[in-house]
């Protein structure tokens, strides 16, 4: 039987987190009521005329940047006709000739890299809301700035291909392009798919529209992938159409063509000169991108030999990723931040401890995390003493170590207090003590467990366990 093998390309619309719209001074924000956020000119009024955010051009050249595309010499804009209720001008503006962007490539977490085939900035439509059997336009999407980036068709699975829109997504947040929410549809994704025969030739794709998460990318590419692989074993061949995926009853089927959707009458947007890039600000834009999460996962597993699933909690997002790396200049020990943030931080955020759920609000620096971590990992903090003092640093600006003291957490490692716990200890557990003075050394760890019990986890464990033996030893019946 012939062998086919996947053949994936995606094509990712991200809209870019700017204050305002591309061509219009408008709010670019998600959620204002439908149609409050619109002038002439992203309505389509007669007459008006675009002018091009300067912050969506940056924003569009550091993710161009990050993926190693070529930029495009001179910045210029085309007509992509249409005739469709949510694009009230008739066309779309986007970039067809000339895109920013091309070549490239994006690394997945396998190591491979996928070509990046163009990258370039267009404007989002208006958005359809369907009520009780009615449609309503929404203006206020109309003119969103858009990054749209277009891979080679080189993802060889589905699940390799769901790897790539998250590690795109994940780029495109750390170099700060937008949020990026599936959900909220600041990210969006086209895919394209086809079956290729081992005699080599491409087969013929069909594109699945408007996937809206990292699952459905998924679950629709495999449907797809065996619907093709059905259809050829039976002899039949593939027609390139466009499907949609439907994700309650578990399979794509074909969209309805748009009219006229063949012929967009492209045109050169006069209305917007073509300038040249300035290759000073590139270079500034350049300058001060931050490292790539795709490198920065190599360094964490490779050099500070975090497990792979620690590293994810780290990488979760920028900020994380951060504040790892701030508190890491103060500590000699990867490993136990990153668990304590992926750990008894984190909880404390879920909880919304003291009001706080997001690193970026925490009172405290992450020097201070570094020395908590520090009080833990040396033994001077119990653990849960540690965790209390984290708990108290989400309101309290005292550093971890006057914190310890302050509460009363310090450790008891010697003194007339730890012998007086470690008797009371022996006198508790009569039986262990028996058990020890017969020569069962198990017997010691149950006193121990007494003594660090009483103490409420301030004895130190190894000072305990000393004085046990010696108190033991002393009263010799
Ligand atoms: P169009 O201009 O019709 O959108 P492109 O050539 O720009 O077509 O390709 C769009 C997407 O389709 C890209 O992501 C590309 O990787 C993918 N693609 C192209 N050829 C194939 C194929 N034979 N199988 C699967 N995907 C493909
Ligand atoms: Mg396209
Ligand atoms: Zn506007």
């Amino acid at each position: 039987m012939t062998r086919f093998e996947p053949v994936i390309g995606l094509e990712v619309h991200c809209q870019l987190g700017t204050l305002s719209k591309l061509f219009c001074a408008c709010a670019n924000t998600f959620g204002a009521p439908p149609s409050t956020l619109a002038c002439e000119t992203c309505s389509g009024q007669p007459g008006a005329l675009p002018a091009l955010n300067g912050e969506a051009l940056d924003l569009a050249l550091r993710a161009a940047l990050a993926l190693g595309c070529e930029l495009a010499e001179r910045v210029s804009f085309d007509r992509k006709h249409y005739s469709y209720c949510d694009l009230p001008k008739g066309f779309q503006i986007t970039q067809a000739r000339t895109p920013l962007g091309t070549g490239g490539s994006l690394e997945l977490s396998s190591g491979k890299h996928v070509r990046i085939e163009r990258l370039h900035l267009e404007e989002d439509a208006a958005k359809i809301l369907h009520r009780g059997g009615e449609s309503f336009v929404d203006l206020n999407r109309a003119g969103v700035p858009l990054v749209e980036c277009v891979t080679a068709p080189e993802f060889a699975s589905a699940a390799e291909a769901r790897d790539g829109l998250e590690r795109l997504r994940e780029l495109l947040v750390f170099v700060g392009a937008g949020e990026c929410d599936m959900e909220r549809g600041s990210l969006r994704c086209d895919v394209n798919v086809s079956l290729r025969a081992a005699d080599g030739a491409l087969g013929e794709r069909v594109e699945i529209k408007n996937l809206n998460s990292f699952v459905h990318v998924h679950d629709a590419l495999a449907h797809e992938l065996a619907r093709q692989r059905a259809m050829l074993e039976g002899g039949r061949a593939i027609a390139r159409e466009t499907r949609l995926w439907d994700a309650e009853r578990g399979e794509t089927r074909p969209m309805r063509e748009k009219e006229g959707s063949a012929e967009y009458r492209w045109l050169p947007e006069a209305d917007l000169p073509e300038f040249a890039l300035d290759r000073a600000r590139v270079a500034r834009l350049a300058a001060c991108l931050p490292e790539p999460p795709a490198s920065r996962r190599r360094r964490y597993v490779e050099e500070l030999r975090l497990d792979r699933e620690l590293a994810e909690v780290v990488l979760e997002s920028p900020a994380s990723s951060d504040f790892f790396e701030a508190a890491l200049k103060h500590s000699r020990d990867p490993r136990a931040i990153a668990s304590w943030m992926a750990n008894e931080l984190r909880a404390l955020l879920r909880e919304r401890a003291h009001g706080i759920a997001a690193l970026e609000e925490l009172p405290f620096k992450p020097f201070d995390f570094a020395e908590l971590v520090e009080l833990a990992s040396s033994g001077r903090a119990s653990r849960p003493a540690a965790r209390t003092i984290l708990r108290e640093m989400l309101r309290s600006p005292r550093a971890p170590r006057e914190l310890l003291r302050a509460l009363g957490l310090e450790r008891i490692e010697e003194g007339p207090e730890l012998d007086e716990l470690c008797q009371r200890a022996l006198e508790a557990r009569p039986e262990a003590l028996a058990d020890l003075r017969a020569g069962k050394l198990r017997a010691l760890e149950a006193l121990l467990g007494a003594a660090l019990a009483l103490s409420g986890g301030r004895a130190h464990p190894d000072a305990a366990r000393a004085t046990l033996v010696r108190l033991v030893r002393e009263q010799r019946p």
